[in-house]
């Protein structure tokens, strides 16, 4: 190996580190910063030194070192200008996006790979064939299915499931087995993976497209896992270290939190893919939803929450709409100085991604030891006085707890059994999953409908009254 190669190993090899580290400090919220940072120089380095590599190696022409070029800044200027200017509200979607280009460009080096080989195909090794057309077809399902996920997240597409006969998922399978098979055993050549390409983007839209409401967390999870080993292929494929190890992470950390968004949700992976969830009737949710409703002016809300014992904060995706996190962490701080106990109960899905209310609250400093998850905050709702629900809907929704809607089955927060709840929201407007709230039209149930934002000042204002 000449020094130049190995020179390029150790760095692959400490780019790799970076990503290590970097995923270890996002751990916690004080250090996560630094991990992305870390973690983005590392990805940095590999790229640059990847480049190093084709025109070392002269690996590319000259129209080819001017396409890298191009490519390398227009996607770094479209990376930083996007994420420089999303709105929180649109992140889950432009990680979706992310996801999809990421898949996508994991097939295009499976598919640019065996292209520049087209004559040797019925030759090569089985590890290369293999893991060709795993990244072409996992590539694939990624890049359609987080084109999907995108879509229903930003509302372009109808976020409830949109049922597609399972047959069609069943031949499209088959058809794939069959050609990756032949295509292994070193038979059909590119027009065999022209075909599984064209069936893994289907079948990528026909998966997702079913999968709705409360499943949606754990299937963006999912293709968050499929491009980090869609992503370790093309490193097999390219003989990149530092593309397998990234992927490697990807790919694992994506399967432990799609485990662990699935046990959260009660749901079981396979069932979520079979489209086996989300697609009840939601007819079935109408007990005590619709009924009449109780307003609460902003004054009455303060009052009792400033004399209550016990307050459970109940933040959802509203909050985050509204940028509403200091305002009602502001309002948390003021109650905590009159004396009353204050906890946030931290639902697995509420927002729209994975961790969204932790990263809005550690945004707006809410003491770590307030933060309580699921299965902590439950058991104290019956000796709750107050349950604050700012912007939370499906989380809430009690119809949870029975069959054949579209969150039938996902824990809840008990809201519904704390003596007393306020909600903050607009309207009467639906949630994520598309069906109404049974919660609002409880007797114990007062509604304030204004932004979270402008609700939560006013709150602070009337407490901060009741202190003067
Ligand atoms: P929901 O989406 O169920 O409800 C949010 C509520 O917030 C709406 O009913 C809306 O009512 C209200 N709202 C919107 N804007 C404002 C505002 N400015 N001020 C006050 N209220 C506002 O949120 P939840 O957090 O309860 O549930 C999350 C849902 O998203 C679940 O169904 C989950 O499965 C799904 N999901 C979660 C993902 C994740 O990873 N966490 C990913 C994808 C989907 P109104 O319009 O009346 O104000």
């Amino acid at each position: 190996m000449s020094w130049f190669d190995t020179t390029v190993h150790l760095v692959y090899l400490a780019c790799a580190t970076c990503f290590v580290v970097g995923l270890h400090l996002m751990n916690a919220p004080a250090t996560a910063r630094r991990g992305n940072r870390v973690s983005a120089a590392g990805m940095a380095v590999a790229v640059l030194v990847t480049v190093a590599v084709l025109i070392h190696d002269r690996e590319t022409t000259a129209w080819g070192a001017i396409a890298l070029a191009a490519g390398s800044v227009i996607g770094a200027v479209a990376g930083l200008v996007a994420a420089r200017r999303v709105l929180m509200t649109a992140m889950p979607q432009l990680v979706s996006l992310f996801n999809a280009v990421g898949g996508g460009a994991a097939a295009l080096i499976a598919l640019g790979d065996a292209l520049a080989h087209t004559g040797e195909l019925g030759t090569l090794p089985v590890v290369t064939t293999l893991t060709t057309v795993l990244d072409l077809a996992i590539g694939g399902v990624t890049l359609s299915g987080s084109l999907i996920a995108a879509g229903k997240l930003a509302g372009v597409i109808p976020g409830r499931p949109l049922a597609v006969p399972r047959w069609i998922n069943l031949v499209l399978g088959a058809v794939a087995v069959v050609l990756a098979t032949l295509f292994v055993a070193g038979h059909g050549g590119i027009a065999a993976l022209a075909v599984i390409a064209v069936a893994a983007l289907a079948a990528g839209v026909l998966l997702t497209l079913p999968i709705g409401g409360a499943d949606m967390p754990v299937v963006i999870s999912l293709l968050n896992a499929f491009t980090g080993t869609a992503v370790a292929m093309a490193g097999f494929i390219l003989d990149s270290s530092a593309l397998i190890i990234a992927g490697g992470l990807v790919g694992a950390a994506g399967a432990i939190l799609t485990k662990l968004m699935a046990d959260a949700m009660n749901r079981s992976i396979g069932a979520i893919l079979a489209g086996g969830y989300g697609t009840g009737d939601n007819g079935a949710i109408a007990v005590g939803a619709g009924g009449a409703t109780r307003s609460i002016t902003a004054e009455d809300a303060a009052l009792q929450l400033a004399y209550a014992n016990k307050v459970v904060i109940v933040p959802g995706y509203g909050l985050a709409a509204a940028q509403a996190q200091h305002e009602m962490v502001a309002l948390a701080r003021a109650l905590t100085e009159r004396g009353v106990s204050v906890q946030y109960g931290i639902h697995p899905v509420a927002g729209r991604m994975p961790g969204h209310m932790n990263v809005l609250l550690a945004e707006a400093d809410a003491p770590y030891e307030q933060l309580k998850d699921l299965e902590e905050i439950n058991p104290d709702f019956p000796a709750t006085d107050v349950a604050l629900v700012v912007g939370a809907n499906d989380v809430t929704n009690p119809a949870a707890r029975r069959p054949g809607n579209a969150v039938s089955g996902m824990p809840i927060l008990d809201v519904d059994r704390a003596r007393s709840v306020i909600v903050i929201k607009r309207s009467m407007g639906q949630g994520y999953a598309g069906i109404e709230n049974e919660l609002y039209s409880l007797p114990s149930t007062a509604m304030l409908f204004t932004d979270a934002k402008a609700g939560l000042a006013a709150l602070l204002a009337g407490v901060r009254e009741f202190a003067s």
